[in-house]
């Protein structure tokens, strides 16, 4: 038997995504050996960044809010300055079919935005000032307002003009779901992140996080395990989980098991252990594909986001948004390559070529002059089949939340909350501290 086949931690944490880094951190801080296992070759999960010539590439284009706060403290706890994180100060620019309309958070900029009339600037003013000071904790609880975000909108006053010009394309790209299903009390926590400050990239791409963050965890004595997937939880009989058998059969003891996976690796592990919990994990998930592009002239000036604001006319793919992040995370740099990332959500069963076909026409209604043929080189395309859970009526409440009914065995992840980044970072915060309590 190896060395490694005897190792015994106060705590496993399964799954290195921003939800186990969190925990990780927390726990390995508070003076616990923590292990975290991670099926992949590094941190991140879904908010994983490549390189190209020096420049970071997103898995696919997010970001987060300047203004979710378990984010913004567990950043400023692995070190990373508020510098770092740069804002996407000109928002978001709609493409109608014929016109250009910009949008920022600023309220002078909702006064003035022409994709609005003048009556549904007034309700969207109206609304960002009563969301603006809220708690996100109330706006969450909010769900059961309306059954859809839609017919939250519509009780409102919004028109249909608003909420198809305005509403769907934006937190369509947000929920990753064009229907506007989710419920009210998450859009309504979304659009308060919204207008309280910037969406935000890091300098390094979403994956600097949770490279800080390992960073961090090993400074307080954590270890990983890369590239080694968790194949079942241990338990004897009707005992507490005794660790983790991986997949190429060596086990890890641990008082504790934090299990941090995706939602659909979260149900396998956890039902041979308590099916009643498992059985509540959502099921229901959004997908979204991304292309990933190095350009060699820039595509568009200005840190903002390009919108599809055309009305769906059953084209597919269909791209819903398309992102230069260079002119964001390397604001200032001169020359390229520059990078773009393109959005398009839900199922598409197009080929890699396929998509990045459906971008270059994209690019040319946009940009009819700009030679993309030429200027443009593929990244890959990557796939999310479950990008995030969907929020739909009822669902968040009947999370399964992070306790198990094997109580050293805790959930974090966003299907336990809700379907973000912050979601992931307090999901896996609350976690780590009900396990310190345990252990004491
Ligand atoms: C394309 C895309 C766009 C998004 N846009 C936004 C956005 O703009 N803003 C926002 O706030 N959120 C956005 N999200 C959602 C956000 O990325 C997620 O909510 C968040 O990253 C989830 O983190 P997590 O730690 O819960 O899960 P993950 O990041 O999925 O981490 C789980 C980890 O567990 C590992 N794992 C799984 N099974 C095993 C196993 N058996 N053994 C060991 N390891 C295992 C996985 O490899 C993974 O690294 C987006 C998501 C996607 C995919």
């Amino acid at each position: 038997m190896s060395e490694r086949e005897h190792i015994s931690v106060d705590v496993v944490v399964i799954g290195a995504g921003l939800a186990g880094l969190a925990s990780a951190l927390r726990l390995a801080r508070a003076g616990y050996s923590v292990r975290v296992v991670e099926a992949e070759s590094g941190p991140g999960g879904r908010a994983r960044t490549d390189w190209h010539e020096g420049r970071p590439v997103d898995r696919g284009f997010q970001v987060a809010f300047a203004a979710y706060p378990a984010f913004r403290e567990f950043v400023r706890e692995v070190g990373i300055s508020g510098e770092d994180l740069r804002p996407f100060v000109g928002g978001g620019a709609f493409f109608d079919g014929a016109h250009w309309s910009q949008l920022s958070s600023s309220p002078k900029s909702i006064a003035r935005f022409g994709a609005l009339s003048p009556a549904d600037r007034a309700r969207c003013v109206r609304l960002a000032a009563e969301l603006r000071f809220a708690s996100p904790r109330t706006l969450l609880a909010r769900d059961a307002l309306a059954p859809t975000t839609e017919a939250f909108l519509l009780d409102r006053g919004f028109s249909r003009q608003a909420i198809d010009a305005v509403f769907r394309p934006l937190f369509g790209v947000i929920f990753l779901d064009r229907t506007l299903a989710p419920d009210p009390g998450y859009f309504q926590f979304l659009f308060s992140m919204l207008v309280r400050g910037p969406a935000v990239l890091p300098a390094d791409g979403l994956g600097m996080i949770a490279d800080w963050a390992a960073g961090a965890i090993r400074q307080a004595g954590g270890h990983f395990e890369f590239g080694s997937r968790v194949a079942a939880l241990v338990r004897e009989a009707d005992g507490p989980v005794t660790g983790v058998r991986l997949d190429d059969l060596r086990q890890i003891r641990a008082r504790a098991v934090v299990l941090a996976v995706d939602a659909p690796a979260a149900r396998v592990l956890l039902s041979p252990v308590d099916p009643a919990t498992a059985g509540g994990i959502p099921t229901d998930g959004a997908s979204v594909t991304s292309a990933r592009f190095a350009v060699d002239h820039s595509l568009y000036h200005g840190r903002l986001i390009l919108l599809n604001a055309e009305p769906d006319t059953g084209e597919s793919p269909r791209i819903d948004l398309l992102c230069q992040t260079t002119n964001v995370n390397r604001h200032g740099a001169v020359g390229g390559p520059h990078i773009v990332i393109a959005t398009s959500i839900g199922d598409s069963d197009a080929t890699a070529a396929g998509i990045e076909d459906a971008v270059e026409r994209q690019v040319h209604r946009w940009n009819p002059t700009f030679p993309w043929a030429s200027a443009a080189q593929s990244l890959g395309v990557v796939r999310h089949p479950f990008a995030q859970f969907r929020p739909l009526a009822g669902v968040r409440r009947r999370l399964p939340g992070p306790r198990t009914q094997v109580p050293n065995v805790v959930l974090a992840g966003e299907f336990t909350t809700h379907p973000s980044l912050e979601g992931a970072v307090s999901s896996g915060v609350t976690a780590a501290d009900i396990v310190g309590r345990q252990l004491g």
